[in-house]
């Protein structure tokens, strides 16, 4: 058994260190405090017994526990980020653990009135005489993804502890700079060498992803221009009111707040205007590979039909691709799906299948050729202080992990 107090215990220490990413910063890692809790976890692989540590000068940590079956297995891999989102302080983290949940709210601070209601989180009836860990409402938990290297390193222990669990060669990779996009970056996909390999960075008990947005990013600059308000008459374009028109000829049900699941949008995310210009920040959002190339190509020709009506170039816009879904890279080795499945269900385990709106570092590295699902770590209310993991699905990813290990040598038996 998987010792509650054990993962507790290996969770904390992991969140008390600050390891905030920065998105101004161009170092790897892109804060320093990083390399604390990185050299502290190759410390740590080694401690339970696992074979060719290595920290890179970018602070990417790699690991290696060999297979114990005499036939051949294809090497299978874990992965994690360390590092937290720079949205909210993850400095002096107070976690707090409560057990026996009693499904009523949490006052994770009285001085500042900051309450966990179920009222308002849902989710957190599903964890009714659970323990759940939070924290002290100043501060992320850092659960995304500290309980996912939580899981991964007691994973690795237990096999190592109970040598009648048949594996494959295993590889573990933790990474910092996640949050801020770059976590793949710097990813020796060669050294690492496993045929694929499941991110533990999702949310909820159960979830199992392989299907994420295709993603742009388009900046409009818009010129006007400026003469004196008095002596405007005929001359004066007022970029904003051009910008206003812009907006407004893009279909306005297709944004976040009107779209779910499998639907694609335009996001204006900022907005920053005068007379002389006004420069729009949109990102472009879908799932589909044809109509996400449609969206594009929509801005691009309304572009067009804006500089024809003004008889200059009046709009000027530059889009550039982000990342992109990852299920054209997983589709061919669906079997790994499958088996991520088939181990939750063995484990009685509800999967929860669908699709991501958004990107995960798993989507890049499966376009950088090692075929990456994403599988659930157990946290909610990433980024924020509501942030909580109950602990019972920390254990439960825990033995997801360990039976994937086991199906694939079976499976190759
Ligand atoms: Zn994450």
């Amino acid at each position: 058994m998987i010792s509650k107090e054990h993962i507790i215990k290996r969770f904390i220490s992991y969140v008390t260190v600050d390891t905030e990413s920065d998105p101004e910063s161009t170092s790897t890692p892109s804060t320093a405090n990083q390399w604390d809790l990185a050299n502290a976890l190759a410390k740590e692989l080694i401690s339970i017994g696992m074979k060719d540590v290595t920290i890179d000068t970018n602070a990417y940590i790699m690991a290696t526990l060999p297979s114990n079956v005499e036939h051949e297995v294809p090497t299978i891999g874990f992965v994690s980020h360390f590092d937290t989102s720079p949205d909210f302080t993850g400095a002096n983290v107070k976690p707090r653990v409560i057990e026996n949940y009693d499904g009523k709210d949490i006052t994770l601070n009285a001085e500042q009135n900051v309450i966990l209601s179920p009222d308002y989180f849902e989710d957190l009836l599903l964890y009714k005489g659970q323990t759940l860990i939070v924290t002290d409402g100043t501060t992320l938990l850092g659960a995304d993804d500290k309980a996912g290297i939580t899981e991964i390193v007691s994973a690795m222990e237990y096999l190592i502890q109970n040598p009648d669990i048949k594996h494959g060669k295993i590889r573990v990779g933790f990474t910092p700079d996640e949050e801020i996009g770059r976590g793949a970056h710097k990813f020796d996909v060669d050294k690492f060498g496993a045929a694929y390999a499941y991110t533990m960075d999702g949310s909820q008990i159960g979830e199992l992803e392989y299907e994420n947005f295709n993603a742009a990013g388009a900046k409009v600059t818009i010129k006007g221009k400026i003469v004196h308000p008095g002596y405007a008459k005929g001359k004066m374009v007022n970029s904003m009111y051009i910008a206003t028109d812009f907006i407004n000829a893009l279909p306005r049900m297709e944004t976040p707040e009107h779209t779910e699941d499998y639907q694609g949008f335009f996001h204006l995310q900022d907005m920053d205007g005068s007379v002389d210009e006004t420069v729009l920040k949109y990102i472009i959002r879908d799932h589909d590979k044809d109509h996400f190339e449609a969206r594009k190509e929509v801005m691009q020709k309304l572009t067009e039909d804006f500089n024809a009506k003004y008889e200059r170039e009046v709009v000027g816009i530059e889009i550039k691709d982000q990342y992109f879904n990852m299920r054209e890279k997983i589709e061919p080795v669906m079997h790994i799906v499958d088996i991520a499945e088939e181990a939750m269900k063995q484990l009685h385990i509800k999967p929860l299948i669908k699709p991501i709106r958004g990107g995960t570092d798993g989507s890049q590295l499966s376009y950088m050729g090692l075929p990456c699902p994403n599988i659930f770590a157990g946290g909610h209310n990433f980024h924020g202080r509501y942030e909580y993991v109950p602990v019972e699905s920390m254990i439960r990813a825990t033995e997801v992990i360990c039976k994937i290990a086991e199906l694939t040598a079976e499976k190759h038996r």
